[in-house]
């Protein structure tokens, strides 16, 4: 059986990942879902979360932002509603979502304002931990740190 299985991640907006991979963790509606070449075959809803896959020595963390993922025989297609790498997540813009959200939280009575702030504020906060955003408070990040299981 081969080590490596193909990985396709598509957005909306573009193909924003493809490449052999040797292990996929996506997070799952129901928890963190691990991956490995052989596995059975699988359609599972995404939700907020942390992306991690290994190639090689190369370990990538992307925030995805809901969708689905379907794994068959050599191959996953991971089909998501927005997709980031570190390196492509706009810190302030994220950092202004979260204010915004917080905000909403604080002050807000209406139920479809409050849920719609809910997951905004879980999207921006996800973004933050991807992109590794510190305080400087020397507190570690604002966003606590989740293991990932399997690490
Ligand atoms: P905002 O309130 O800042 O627009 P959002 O959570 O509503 O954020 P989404 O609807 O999840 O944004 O995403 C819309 C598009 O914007 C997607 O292509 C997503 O990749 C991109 N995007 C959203 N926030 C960021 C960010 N902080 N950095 C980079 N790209 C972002």
């Amino acid at each position: 059986m081969s080590r490596k299985m193909r990985l396709e991640i598509v957005t909306p907006d573009r193909l924003e990942f493809s490449g052999d991979v040797e292990s996929i963790i996506a997070p799952s509606v129901s928890g963190y879902i691990g991956i490995l070449p052989g596995h059975m075959p699988l359609i599972a809803r995404l939700a907020v979360g942390v992306l991690t896959v290994r190639a090689g020595s190369t370990r990538l963390s992307m925030a995805v932002s809901e969708g689905y993922m379907e794994v068959s025989p050599g191959k996953v297609i991971i089909l998501a509603e927005a997709a980031e790498m570190p390196g492509e997540i706009d810190v302030e813009r994220a950092l202004a979502a979260k204010r915004r959200a917080e905000e909403v939280l604080a002050t807000s009575k209406e139920h479809v304002l409050l849920a719609r702030a809910r997951a905004s504020l879980q999207k921006a906060i996800n973004r933050l931990k991807v992109a590794k955003y510190q305080d400087g408070s020397g507190e570690g990040s604002p966003v606590g740190s989740e293991k990932i299981s399997g690490e």
